[in-house]
């Protein structure tokens, strides 16, 4: 039993000695983001609350109306940069004062979350570094696209491929819990999204974007407007999934639709994964009408036909690994993948809630495995978009005899893994007489 369970018996016991209108804090939880720090207050009902901001030292006090703190504060770690103590003061009369003594000053955003998941009512505080440029508003402005570092050096280069990787869930959102190991979903995708980022890395011409890269909790849209802020080529969501019972086993690729979910299974799923946000948090100020309106655009079927064709790429290689729930891409209605210009999929890598998928699942060497897969997907896809683009370029360099690789770059003024990557080819010199696109 853990200590929250204990504290809430403890106050319902106590229920009828206090106000019936009191609302309990029963718990604090503390997540770390790169850009901000996370506070939840779990509370046994809704309640009203102000928040206001001091200085000398900085300092963030909320008044919440009819609250009783039922324990102690837990223990939190002050090792991040921008919180230092948190006090809870209650006066006879009025609402519990919670202080949050801070290194810093931080600008902050709150926001109240209804029951979801595991949890019930919560209070939430993003805390921001002042000083730094991310804040609490720049979530409300849509994404411009920031100048990608390369763009900025001296000399152009070729582009860098850019895939954006997804870990599934975080933070106060654990994802899908397995039965026998309670295997949390957030830390199998994180697992898996950093051995791909690590293959990637490892590539010429690719560069990886974890879009999250620790335990807290990235908002749906958000995923996707900063993959969109680091330009992304292709955006990568990974997921372990759940269903009721034991038997469903294997992995799924699903795209964005169109319309809807194309069966009841992708619905379902499209469903409990969208949900995420209603358990991580959704932000007030959430609303984008920019691309509210790009998501409309025609460009966007354009978008999903590339994110099939992606997730038909990655099919072929994750069955070498294991079995797939089903042969083809499906369709639903994922939040995360409207990107309205980047292809985007989002693999179920296999059911956490079948106990033997599960143990796999825990293991460092399938996790790898499955990112080696994807990332034999990527390649795939992107080999055959290029060869399709060069085609259409009809650039073509027959190889003569005793030719080198970087001979023919020189020629043509294009990067050797360029060339490589555009004709598949590995370590070794074409042959004679082969016919090589040049990108
Ligand atoms: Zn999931």
């Amino acid at each position: 039993m853990n200590r929250a369970r204990v504290l809430a018996i403890f106050l319902l016991t106590l229920l009828p000695l206090v106000s019936s209108a009191a609302v309990s804090v029963h718990n604090l939880r503390q997540w770390r983001a790169p850009d901000h720090t996370r506070l939840v207050f779990d509370l046994s009902g809704p309640l009203e609350h102000r928040l206001f901001t001091l200085a000398d030292p900085h300092r963030i006090v909320i008044d919440m109306d009819g609250a009783e703190m039922s324990g102690p504060v837990p223990e939190l770690d002050y090792g991040g940069p921008l919180l230092a103590q948190v006090r809870v003061g209650k006066p006879e009369e009025g609402p519990l004062r919670i202080v949050l003594d801070l290194k810093r000053e931080a600008r902050p955003r709150t926001f109240i979350l209804g029951p979801a998941g595991p949890y019930g009512h919560r209070l939430v505080i993003d805390l921001y570094d002042a000083k730094a440029g991310g804040s609490a508003d720049d979530e409300a402005k849509p994404v411009a696209a920031a100048p990608a570092p390369e763009a900025r050096a001296a000399k152009p280069k070729p582009r860098m491929l850019v895939i954006a990787i997804d870990a599934g869930h975080g933070g106060e959102d654990p994802g899908a819990m397995g039965k026998r190991y309670r295997t949390r979903e957030k830390d199998v995708t994180l697992g898996v999204a950093r051995e791909l980022a690590k293959l990637i890395a490892a590539t010429p011409g690719m560069r990886p974007v974890l879009i999250r890269d620790g335990d807290y909790y990235v908002g749906l849209r958000d995923r996707f407007r900063k993959a969109r802020a680091q330009r992304a080529d292709l955006f990568i969501s990974i997921h372990a999934d759940a269903v009721p019972g034991k038997q469903a086993y294997g992995s799924s690729v699903y795209a964005l639709s169109e319309k809807g979910a194309s069966d009841a299974m992708a619905r379902f799923i499209a469903e409990k994964e969208n949900a995420a946000d209603l358990i991580g948090g959704v932000s007030l100020n959430d609303k984008d009408d920019v691309l509210a309106k790009v998501l409309l655009d025609l460009s966007h079927t354009k978008t999903i036909h590339d994110s099939l064709a992606l997730g038909d790429d990655l099919l072929v290689e994750l069955k070498r690994i294991g079995p797939v729930h089903t042969h083809k891409v499906r369709q639903a209605g994922f939040m995360v993948l409207k990107s309205p210009d980047i292809p985007s999929v989002l693999i179920e890598t296999a059911f956490i809630s079948n106990p033997d998928e599960e143990k796999k699942l825990r293991s460092r060497e399938f996790q790898k495995n499955l990112a080696a897969g994807i990332f034999k997907g990527v390649k795939r896809y992107v080999a055959r978009e290029r060869a399709a683009e060069l085609t259409a370029a009809n650039r073509e360099h027959v190889v003569r005899p005793g030719e080198t690789l970087a001979a023919i770059a020189r020629r043509y003024e294009v990067q050797v893994e360029a060339l490589r990557f555009a004709n598949n080819l590995t370590d070794r010199e074409p042959a004679a007489g082969s016919r090589l696109q040049i990108p």
